[in-house]
This record gives structure tokens, sequence and C-alpha cells, in this order.
């Protein structure tokens, strides 16, 4: 076979692979599939294929590598940073049929489970075993384990020692872009008991998948730790005239290892935008904690209000609370309010709140003025850092409003990463800044040209 086979020999091949229910080349699927949630618009596929089992995953790439037809993995679709195909002639390969919770093992306390499954969907099932997952995204609904796990994704339980999925990853199993099947940590020895420890067997080849978003293979299975549910949870908000007493209190909280798993910052001047009939807002931060009975969480609850409560005015619990009840719904009910959403995800250090919200706020007016747009500010704790979402406000249906998102989300996240933020989620939007890592892009490269000599697994992803 060779590169030059015909659109129409490539479906009849996929669909002998899965069977032709499971093949879609219609265009208005493929247009789907072209986007992603962010404003990236990514080459229109020529099909999109749903393999149900790792055997057929081998297939498709084994397939690919064969045609050269560049293969584009995806789950949920609701990345937020360009994860679409960047090249024309692509295969979209939708692994949200391979949803199977594998096994559910209280001994090694982990469960497997295969990518495509969403957080809601896992966190029942595993509720009725009285366990929980450790992380989860803001849109647990629609987000899945396994395109969160590859995209380094963070959120709900992130708190001191926990930064993102992949502190919660005990192992994978990824079909090699050669077809291959890889297993990590433990498992890597057939005869292991299951899943108990990341690190086995030489270098992190777990890491090596964590953040590589499809572009050194597809995940077929995920060994994630577990936990029971815990004793009790505490809840409190506070508000701050000064951006540096709200940062302060976060950074004394996380010192103090306070078991927050919820520290949300809402900067003035976003809450004034979202919700001006409540304005003027201070900076608002709401804590979640946890603890295995009520009698410590009582004590850590105290301890909190009493850091966090320096500088600032206790708000109570319900402003916290209610987040948590909602909170995969938090952002769907509030985040769009104010139009379609073009998001930058990055870190910054959590000693350092107050130094880059300042420059967030002068970039976002800058924006504003420049633009027209609104920018707001949205950030959590994750261990030593702060995940800041910054967000570019448009209307979708307004064409020059909407290219001028565009510009705007382009030149932000060029300004934001040249003052030191960093980016931990590339797609295809952070792939023209990539070379700013110096050698480091170099071995990434290496490695993606090791791994993947005919460059079939998501090229331009990553700027690979
Ligand atoms: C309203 C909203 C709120 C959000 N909040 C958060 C949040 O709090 N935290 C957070 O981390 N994210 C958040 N996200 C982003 C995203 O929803 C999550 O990270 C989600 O878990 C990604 O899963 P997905 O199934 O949608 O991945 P997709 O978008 O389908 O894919 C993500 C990436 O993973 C790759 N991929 C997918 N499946 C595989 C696989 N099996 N093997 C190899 N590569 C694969 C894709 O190629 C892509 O690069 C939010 C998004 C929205 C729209």
């Amino acid at each position: 076979m060779t590169l030059s086979m015909p659109i129409n020999e490539k479906i009849k091949a996929l669909r002998d692979i899965v069977g032709p229910e499971n093949v879609m080349d219609s265009l208005p699927a493929l247009l789907i599939y072209a986007r992603d949630a962010s404003p990236m618009r990514g080459k229109i596929p020529i099909a999109v294929v749903r393999p149900g089992s790792i055997e057929e995953v081998q297939e498709i790439v084994r397939w690919a590598n064969e045609t050269k037809t560049p293969l584009y993995p995806r789950s949920g679709g609701t990345s937020l940073w360009g994860a679409v195909p960047l090249v024309d002639g692509s295969v979209v390969v939708d692994m949200t049929r391979m949803k199977r919770v594998i096994e559910i093992n209280e001994k090694n306390l982990c469960c497997i489970v295969e990518p495509g499954i969403t957080f809601g969907e896992l966190e029942a099932i595993l509720a009725r075993h009285g366990f929980r997952f450790l992380v989860s995204p803001e849109n647990g609904i629609g987000g899945t384990v396994g395109g969160n796990f590859i995209s380094h994704g963070t959120g709900w339980g992130c708190g001191p020692y926990i930064s993102n999925q992949g502190d919660c990853v005990l192992g994978c199993k990824v079909v090699l872009p050669t077809g291959e099947v890889v297993t990590t940590g433990t498992m890597a020895n057939p005869k292991a008991h299951g899943h108990f420890y990341r690190y086995a067997f030489a270098n992190d080849l777990t890491g090596l998948f964590c953040g590589s978003e499809g572009t050194l293979g597809i995940v077929v299975e995920l060994a994630l730790k577990i936990e029971e549910m815990p004793g009790a949870m505490g809840f409190a908000a506070f508000g701050y005239d000064d951006i540096e007493d709200a940062g302060e209190a976060i950074y004394r909280v996380r010192r103090a290892r306070i078991p927050t798993i919820y520290a949300y910052l809402s900067p003035s001047w976003t809450m004034n935008m979202l919700f001006p009939e409540k304005a003027p807002w201070q900076h608002v931060v709401k804590f979640v904690i946890e603890a295995n009975t009520k009698e410590i969480l009582d004590i850590e609850l105290n301890r909190l209000i009493e850091i966090a409560g320096r500088k600032g005015t206790y708000l109570g619990a319900e402003l916290a609370e209610e987040t948590w009840r909602e909170r995969y719904r938090w952002v769907g009910l509030f985040g769009y309010k104010l139009g379609m959403r073009a998001v930058l995800p990055v870190h910054i250090p959590i000693g350092e709140i107050a130094v880059y919200f300042k420059k967030i706020e002068e970039i976002a007016s800058e924006v504003k003025e420049k633009y027209g747009l609104r920018v707001g500010a949205g950030s959590f704790m994750c261990d030593r850092s702060m995940v800041v979402v910054v967000v570019t406000y448009f209307d979708p249906s307004n064409m020059r409003e909407a290219e001028n998102a565009l510009r705007a989300w382009n030149e932000i996240k060029s300004r934001i990463i040249d003052l030191g933020i960093c980016p931990y989620r590339m797609g295809g939007l952070w792939a023209d800044q990539m070379h700013k890592l110096g050698t480091y892009y170099e071995l990434l490269k290496k490695l993606k040209k090791a791994l993947d000599p005919n460059n079939i697994m998501a090229p331009g992803i990553l700027g690979l």
C-alpha cells in the first residue's frame, strides 16, 4: 500500500478493521472532529474510526504506518488548547468506545480502566465500592480519564502533594506508534500482582506518556490510584482587598500542609465582570478540605480559618460548599456567561501568586483596549504551583470578534510564556512556542523520531 491510496480505499480498510458502524466519513461528523472546545480550527480529517479493543487499535496503527496516514487520538474532545488534526488526510481515532472498568483492585488500592471512561462515570462506579479517584477536571461529565492523563490534567483533588493526574497513575498500557503494546509500572513484568508501584524497572516510562498528548502512542489502559471516601469534608471562603493578601493566604495554607483538595482564587476584576449584580467584589478564595475523622477535620478547619483569615474576611462555608457540590457543572454554569472562551491554562509558582496575577491583569486590560475583548482569570492550587486559567471571552457568531479572539489568544500566549509562566498542555496552540525550550525541545523531537519513525501519531501537536 502507498501514501496515494484513494480515500475510499482507506475508509474500506478501516471498516474492515472495526466494522462499518464504527467508521464515520460524513462531512457533518468530520467537522465536529476538526474542532475541540477551543477556538482553534483544525484540518478536516478524512474519517473517524472508533476501535473497541486493543487489537483493533493495534491494527489501525499498523495500517496507518503502512499507508502513512496521520492519526489523531481523541476521547471526549473537550480540550481547550487545539487538540485537533493539524495536517491534511488524517484519521481521528475516537477512543470513547473503550470505557470499561477492567478491575477494582482493593488490595493494591488501584483501578484499571480503559481510557474513554469519563470521570463522572468512573466516580459513580467507584463510589459503589466505597472508593474514589484522586483528581478530576472541572468538566468531569465530558472529560475522560485517558484524555486527562495524556494532557497533564489537573483540577478537583489537587492540593498539597498532588499536582496533576500524572501523580495519580500507577502505570499504563499504550499501543506504540509502530503497533506494539507496552505496559509500564510493575505490570511490565507479567508475573507482578497487579499495578502497585509506578517507578519500577529503570526509567519512569509512565511519565514518558503522561503529557505526550497522543504523539507517542494511544493509551489503551490506565491504572489509577484509588482511596476510600474521606471521613469528613470542610468548606470555607475568604475575601481579600489586596491580591497580595489573597496570594499570601493560599501560600501559607499550602505551607502549613492543610489538607486542601481545592483552593480556588477568583480575582476581584474577574468576579466584577462575571457577577456585576453583586459588584464590587473582593478577591475571593474558596477552600475545600478533607480529613479522616470529624475531630481531625475540626482541627484543620480551625487552622485554615486562622491562617487564611489573618488578612481576609471569612465569608462562611456556603460559597465553597456550593462550588464543590456543583463541581462538574460549575464552569458550565458560570464560565460561559460572557460568551465563548479562548482559554490558556498555565502554572505559576505558588509563592508568587500576586506577582503573576498583577501581570495577567495588566495583559487583560491591554487586550481589552486593543481588541475590545474581555479577559478573566481564575486559579487553583496544584501542590507547589497554581494553575491559572486565563480566559478571553468572545461572541462566536460575530466573525470579526472571533478572529480578534484568536489573535488575542495567540498574543497572550506568547507574552505569558516570555514571563516564565508555564503552559502544561500544549496541543497545536503552543506548538510555535516550543522552540523557546532549546535542547529540551530537541530531545522531545529525538524521542518522537525514535518511537514514531513515520511520524503518524498526532503530527504537529507539541510542535512534533
Ligand atoms: C468547561 C471545561 C472545563 C475544563 N476544566 C478542566 C480542568 O479543571 N482540568 C483539566 O485538566 N482540564 C479541564 N478541561 C479540559 C478537558 O476537558 C479535560 O482535560 C479532559 O479530561 C480531557 O479529556 P477528553 O476526553 O476531552 O480529551 P480529548 O480532548 O479528547 O483529548 C485530549 C488530548 O489527549 C489525546 N488523547 C485522548 N485520548 C487519548 C488516548 N487514549 N491515547 C492517547 N492520546 C489521547 C488527544 O489527542 C488530545 O491531545 C476543561 C474543559 C472544559 C470544556
